[in-house]
């Protein structure tokens, strides 16, 4: 782990007793703490010079100590009606991405009013699943808690300027600073369980009403399958949801698509989702990617019927996207629909995703990869 992992420097990154130990013990009056945090929070600005109702001398002293740049903008994709993807870039560089999805789609062609939003953790992954964009590359780094909240307070300014803009050209008067993003879900680039501690202090921001105000049954946790966090996540006391990647229902398909699998194979996972359940009381999800002739044997959902009627979980059918350079494809309709069939004869509450942001990279990890790529071109011709 590098020093600039364990211990970031940037303001964002800091739990709300922290920030007020830091202001007390500097000699500030604790009440500043609040109109910081509103400033970080609810204003979302990423200059001191724009915290007008703090002294100077304040600003000075904070600003010596911390940082408080957000991800900065480097490409967006779609439009505020569909999906949307955001590339960022990171103080050292590193890029990572964020997709924003509405939730309910509009009705009669007007927005939609509910906003998911698509959170990455690492920059690359090392779990290198063999369908997935996100691990091609590798693992670089794990993101620090404020490059993760950051990812969040970046994308409503991005959201609100989106607005703003749009208003203006209506003549209207411009957008208030409400927030716009009611859930989470955490299954952009990396694998979140990998980097843990990181994480949870995240996540214990974007709970928290100074914070982001995102109830925890708003936010869900994906993970390809990590046994012994899976477990640690069911003891923390906020009720995240969780997602399971899981992609077969037999150790067999698995262990020839995603490397996980050898480490903690189907019995032990299942019996880490039981201890989630039990302790929760909460429904899980599993994710399925549908990939041609790979796990989409019909065959394949009596295992995955079953499984999923144990955990009493939700299946969630995600028809492949194709990722660059990956010869993966994904079925043809009638045999998504096949599929889908097969499962809900048994009883199984399953969704079939009719993939929102296909034709602009959505899947995990491909918009980054396709800027480095193009970074790469560039430098090779310069
Ligand atoms: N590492 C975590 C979270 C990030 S991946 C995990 O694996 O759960 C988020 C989801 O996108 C996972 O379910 C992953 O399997 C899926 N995914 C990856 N590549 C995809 C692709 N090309 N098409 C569709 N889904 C994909
Ligand atoms: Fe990593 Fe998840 Fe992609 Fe697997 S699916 S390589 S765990 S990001």
């Amino acid at each position: 782990m590098t020093t600039k992992e364990a211990q970031s420097r940037n303001i964002r990154s800091l739990h709300r007793d922290e920030l007020e130990d830091w202001l007390v013990t500097a000699g500030h009056p604790r009440y500043r703490c609040d109109q910081l945090l509103g400033w970080l929070y609810n204003r979302r600005v990423s200059s001191w010079d724009a915290m007008g109702n703090l002294p100077k001398a304040l600003r000075e002293a904070v600003s010596q100590e911390f940082e408080i740049g957000l991800p900065e903008l480097v490409r967006q994709q779609g439009s505020l009606d569909t999906t949307k993807k955001y590339l960022w870039r990171l103080s050292d560089g590193a890029l990572i991405e964020s997709v924003l999805i509405p939730a309910n789609p509009g009705q009669l062609g007007g927005a939609s009013d509910r906003k998911t939003l698509c959170v990455s953790t690492q920059v690359g992954c090392a779990y290198g699943c063999k369908f997935c964009a996100s691990g091609l590359d590798g693992w670089k780094r794990n993101l620090s808690p404020d490059e993760i909240v950051g990812q969040i307070v970046a994308a409503e300014n991005q959201i609100h300027a989106d607005l703003a803009e749009d208003e203006a050209r209506k003549g209207g008067e411009g957008e208030e600073l409400r927030r716009r993003i009611d859930n989470l879900v955490f299954m952009g680039m990396g694998e979140p369980l990998a980097n843990y501690p990181r994480l949870i202090k995240a996540l214990s921001i974007l709970n928290a009403e100074w914070g982001a105000g995102i109830g925890a049954r708003r936010i869900t946790i994906s993970t390809s399958g990590l046994v012994p966090q899976i477990k640690q996540l069911a003891d923390e006391p906020p009720q995240f949801r969780l997602a399971i990647s899981l992609h077969g229902s037999t150790d067999e398909v698995r262990d020839k698509i995603m490397p996980v699998n050898k480490r903690y194979p189907l019995a032990e996972l299942t019996e880490a989702c039981e201890y989630f359940i039990e302790k929760r009381g909460k429904m899980i999800t599993l994710e399925y990617i549908l990939i041609a002739g790979v796990n989409d044997d019909l065959e394949l959902t009596e295992s995955l019927g079953a499984l999923a009627l144990r955990l009493r979980a939700k299946v969630n059918l995600i028809p492949y996207n194709k990722v660059d350079g990956l010869e993966w494809q994904r079925p043809s309709e009638a045999k998504q629909e096949l599929f889908y069939r097969a499962l809900f004869r048994q009883g199984v509450t399953v969704t079939l995703r009719r993939e929102k942001g296909h034709d602009i990279d959505a899947a995990c990890g491909q918009l980054r990869l396709k800027a480095e790529k193009s970074t790469r071109a560039n430098e090779a011709l310069s």
